[in-house]
């Protein structure tokens, strides 16, 4: 069978030379509106490179599009309520804390900062849910019945800490209009959705700032030791500092916070002499970011503090792939959305989802992965990309780990299989022109909320981010070189 394909937004190959200019000139265009990465291989502050993007805009169906934003904002509200849900997380949880130490440290700081109740009732979500179309149709063999090469999209994940490309996403737009432009092809611009994300995503952050009402307070990012997607975050940066002035933002790792932030006697987070009204992490997701005890003590002081943070640790712990799986599992939604449409167009977005846990529904997972394992995905509890197993290598796992405990940190999920289209990725460093290859894309739906347990202040959907890359790569990272920028072009 082959896989389908979706029809590139003008005929492609494009004549040698129109391609290497624009691709010169796309380049040019990138360097100057920030559409750039730090170089891992030759690190210097001094310089940016590009990100890798795609020239073109890829085709995304409308009515999926449509589809995902509109979802949005029910997604937001389920991981609210499931964030605030302790016994759901607790059980949810119980099985991969005994075997995995990085999710364990992270639920002990929720129990610890539960335990001594709360400071800061109000919580500061900036999700992205990530979704990939479907080009295999439940109803028949291969292609869908609606005659598409797609049957719908399936959610891939979604995250609750460091959502990035908040830039990126809108700037992906903005470049692939100006080439599109230079080849004479303006007329296509209007099949490109507007994008606001890093508007909608700041004012996230300016929104928690004025609910924690302290004048003068500031906003702290928590960063890595070294940020290689220093655009996306900077621009973070510039666009508060323009729409608010007022706002002050410091930049720390969390080893520096160790060292400099205090609590004082009513809990407020204290750094530089300014109480800190809302802390955005941009790290604290992996385990590498937390190299001694010293980071876990920074993440503790911080999660008592009165500060709003995004995300709260119960919201990184509801954010986890574990969770992702548990929704899944038959009679959950309906447990936190009751029995009305919405639960059943939420139910649709799951592909199939299995728990490793040590009972029957748990072997008859590990029976099936073993029987076919390209069909499915074996994920840790982890985020950041670069962390599951695939093929050959889910079938090896499943093995080694069959009979011990270890198997409980993991989850089985089918394999998604995106429609193909073709591509030129430019990347920094490769020739000029790139060669014409087959690519699949994921779509990532940004979504703000803020609010207490009781009470939501706000819920919105808040622009969107696509990432496009080679067909036969597994995962698809931009910060990890294997994506690349793009945006999509609506079919
Ligand atoms: P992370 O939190 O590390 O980003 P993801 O679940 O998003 O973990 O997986 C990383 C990447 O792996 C995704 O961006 C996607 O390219 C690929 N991937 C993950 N799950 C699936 C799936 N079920 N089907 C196809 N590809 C997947
Ligand atoms: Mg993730
Ligand atoms: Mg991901």
């Amino acid at each position: 069978m082959s896989q389908a394909r979706l029809a590139s937004c003008i005929p492609l190959p494009l004549e040698h030379r129109t391609l290497v200019s624009v691709v010169e000139k796309a380049k040019d265009w990138a360097l100057m509106h920030g559409v750039g990465m730090r170089d891992r291989k030759h690190f210097t502050k001094d310089a940016i490179q590009i990100a890798p993007f795609v020239l073109l805009p890829s085709p995304f169906p409308k009515t999926e599009f449509t589809k995902a934003i509109e979802l949005q904002p029910i997604l937001n509200e389920l991981m609210h309520k499931v964030a605030h849900d302790d016994e759901f997380l607790t059980n949810t949880l119980q099985n991969a804390l005994q075997v995995d130490e990085f999710t364990a440290n992270l639920f002990d700081i929720w129990v610890k900062v539960r335990d001594e109740g709360m400071a800061q009732p109000i919580s500061l979500g900036m999700l992205r849910s990530d979704i990939m179309l479907e080009s295999r149709c439940p109803h028949t063999e291969n292609q869908c019945a609606k005659h598409t090469p797609y049957c719908s999209w399936k959610q891939v994940e979604i995250n609750s800490i460091a959502s990035g490309f908040g830039h990126l996403g809108p700037v992906s737009r903005e470049i692939q209009s100006y080439i599109l432009r230079q080849l004479g092809q303006a007329e296509l611009l209007k099949n490109m959705p507007e994008n606001r994300a890093l508007s909608g995503l700041c004012s996230g952050i300016t929104e928690a700032y004025d609910l924690f009402g302290v004048p003068g307070s500031v906003v702290l990012f928590v960063v890595e030791e070294v940020s290689y997607n220093i655009c996306d975050q900077r621009f973070h940066e510039f666009e508060i500092s323009e729409k608010r002035p007022d706002i002050m933002i410091y930049r720390r790792t969390l080893t520096e916070i160790y060292e400099e932030a205090t609590l004082n006697d009513k809990k407020q987070l204290i750094l530089d002499g300014h109480t800190v009204a809302v802390v955005y992490y941009r790290s604290g997701y992996e385990p590498a970011q937390y190299p001694t005890a010293k980071e876990w003590d920074a993440r503790l002081r911080v999660e008592r503090s009165t500060s709003i943070k995004c995300p709260s640790i119960h919201y990184q712990l509801a954010g986890t792939k574990k969770v992702q799986q548990a929704l899944a599992a038959p009679g959950v939604l309906e447990k936190f959305m009751g029995a009305g449409a919405a639960t059943g167009r939420v139910r649709d977005i799951f592909t199939g989802l299995y728990s490793l846990d040590f009972d029957e529904s748990g072997e008859r997972a590990v029976d099936m992965a073993l029987a076919d394992a390209e069909r499915f995905v074996l994920k840790p509890q982890r985020e950041g990309g670069g962390n599951n197993l695939y093929g050959a290598d889910v079938r090896e796992a499943l093995l080694r780990m069959r009979h011990s405990r270890e198997r409980a940190a993991y989850i089985l999920m089918e394999r998604i299989l995106p429609p193909l289209v073709s591509g030129y990725v430019v990347r920094p460093g490769a020739a000029v022109p790139p060669p014409l290859t087959d690519l699949v894309s994921e779509l990532g739906i940004f979504g703000v909320i803020i609010g207490t347990k009781d009470k939501i202040y706000c819920n919105r959907q808040a622009g969107h981010m696509l990432r496009t890359k080679l067909a036969d790569a597994n995962e698809g990272g931009v910060a990890a070189g294997l994506g690349a920028l793009d945006s999509p072009f609506l079919l």
